[in-house]
């Protein structure tokens, strides 16, 4: 038996952000299945996380956390969900805040959870044979583990969510902090500061990313923002293993949140399309096309592109649902475009799990030119839900959405090459081409049907990634 423990920052269905918490919540149910691996997943205790989900939570054990010269207290809560154990590290000062990211001291706060978690390492029922921590909040866990070995022979592997976000700190921090000795700076240190993702890669054993186009790109220094040296350097230990999604989970036949179900009957999904038009106060009519946009508004999502084309692409006999909070740049602008045509656009500039899935129910096309996108769940989901992907051909989205050809009769989608807005707009206005050819639309619908993307196929390879690890240094 094989004990991984996942360190990570957010997780479904307790509190999410984004993909990160649809992985940390879906993995572990798919490693389930083998039965020669036990997973168990900590995180910190937000305010955030609602008092259903607390009540369910019973204390584990007090600790107390070496932070520098002082001792912080923490307590570690523990429950039981679909029979995987999850861990929640809870801290006064640094967890009971409003939302879980965003904060001046993020850096700080998640290094000390991910100390808190070394210091956990004492405690846990069953001992981990691997530490599995995932993004820069969990990365120092990695570096601490190496460093301090609280446990004898634990493996680290590393997975890179997202490059982008690498919590970089004053190098001060590191004798504020941390009570190491000073020839540790250099492996936590990158271009002067401390630097939580850097650290994780220095350290880790093995480093994966979530799809294998991205594990490529990243060596690049166009996508491996500052961090390419370092990725080309580990080469041999970076692997890019695609995210699934929860297929049960993600079921137009079983989603609660869907008025009206479906498995793959166009009229049934055009009555899910009806209503949402009719509650967003869009024109009613089911043969309008109907494109989506489910996203954290921010650039990486490609979102410059749109707001280049979008008005263009609006004079079409088309509509557009936006679901997404982000920066104040595109949250007035999608504001501002759906109140000057209220008929074809509705922008709703909030979160909400329930309206994501109806809007994915009801959309036959789904827009995702990112700039980079590591893996990308969304584009999964849309496809589960029967939308057509609209993608940008980089990492995860190359990976999973293969162009319609129609000579061939081939492909699960739309995409464009170039981070281009008129190669963007050009592809909307293919796409609505084909959904007015009902036999070519009902061609990429039957591809649509077939591509489904679990987590089966991947779930092993984390697997085998394991087994690899602990039986090479056994
Ligand atoms: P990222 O992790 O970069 O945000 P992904 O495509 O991997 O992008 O995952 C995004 C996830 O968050 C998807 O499950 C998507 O449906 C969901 N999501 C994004 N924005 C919202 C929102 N405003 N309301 C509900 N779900 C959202």
């Amino acid at each position: 038996m094989k004990n991984v423990l996942f360190v990570a920052s957010e997780c479904t269905p307790f509190i999410k952000t984004g993909g990160l918490a649809d992985v940390i919540g879906s993995l572990p149910q798919a490693l389930k299945e083998n039965e020669q691996i036990d997973v168990q997943v900590i995180l910190p205790l937000y305010d955030e996380i609602s008092e259903e989900w607390k009540s369910q939570m019973h204390l584990f054990k007090s600790i107390d956390v070496p932070v520098g010269w002082r001792d912080q207290e923490a307590s570690i809560y523990k429950l039981t969900y679909n029979q995987i154990t999850y861990y929640f590290i809870s801290n006064d000062y640094y967890f009971t805040r409003k939302g879980i990211y965003g904060y001046y001291d993020d850096g700080e706060r998640f290094v000390f959870f991910s100390r808190a978690v070394i210091e956990a390492l004492n405690y846990l029922e069953r001992k981990p044979h691997i530490l599995h921590a995932h993004d820069w909040q969990a990365g120092m866990a990695v570096a601490l583990a190496k460093i301090m070995q609280p446990i004898e022979d634990l493996k680290t592997v590393f997975t890179i969510h997202n490059i982008k976000y690498q919590g970089v700190m004053p190098i001060g921090t590191f004798e504020d902090f941390f009570e190491l000795p000073a020839e540790h700076i250099g492996g936590l240190e990158w271009d002067g500061k401390l630097n939580c993702l850097k650290s994780a890669l220095f350290h880790a054993d093995k480093i994966t990313t979530v799809s294998p186009s991205y594990a490529e790109e990243i060596k690049d220094p166009y996508y491996g923002e500052g961090l390419s040296p370092i990725l080309i350097e580990r080469a041999d230990d970076l692997v890019g293993i695609l995210n699934g999604i929860d297929i049960k989970e993600y079921n137009p036949l079983t989603d609660p949140a869907l008025p009206v179900k479906y498995r793959s009957s166009k009229a049934r999904k055009k009555e899910n399309k009806i209503l949402l038009q009719e509650k967003l106060g869009l024109t009613i009519n089911s043969d309008k096309p109907l494109y989506a946009i489910i996203t954290r508004l921010v650039e990486q999502k490609g979102l410059h592109l749109v707001q280049h084309i979008f008005e263009e692409f609006l004079q079409e006999d088309v509509q557009c649902i936006v679901l997404g909070t982000g920066d104040e740049e595109f949250e007035s602008y999608f504001s501002d475009i759906a109140q000057r045509y209220p008929e074809k656009v509705a922008a709703l500039l909030y979160f909400d799990e329930g309206m994501a899935r109806q809007i994915y129910a009801s959309a036959d096309f789904f827009i995702m030119p990112s700039k980079f996108e590591p893996c990308g769940l969304a584009q999964l989901i849309a496809l589960q839900y029967k939308a057509v992907p609209i993608v940008r051909e980089t990492g995860g989205l190359k990976d999973t959405v293969q162009p319609f050809n129609e000579i061939t009769g081939e492909g699960n989608g739309f995409s464009f090459t170039h981070y281009n807005a008129h190669d963007l707009l050009a592809v909307l206005c293919y796409s609505l081409t084909i959904y007015r050819s009902q036999e070519l639309w009902n061609t990429l619908a039957k591809n649509v049907n077939k591509s489904q993307f679990s987590w089966k196929k991947s779930a092993r390879d984390y697997a085998n990634l394991y087994y690899q690890l602990t039986m090479e240094y056994a």
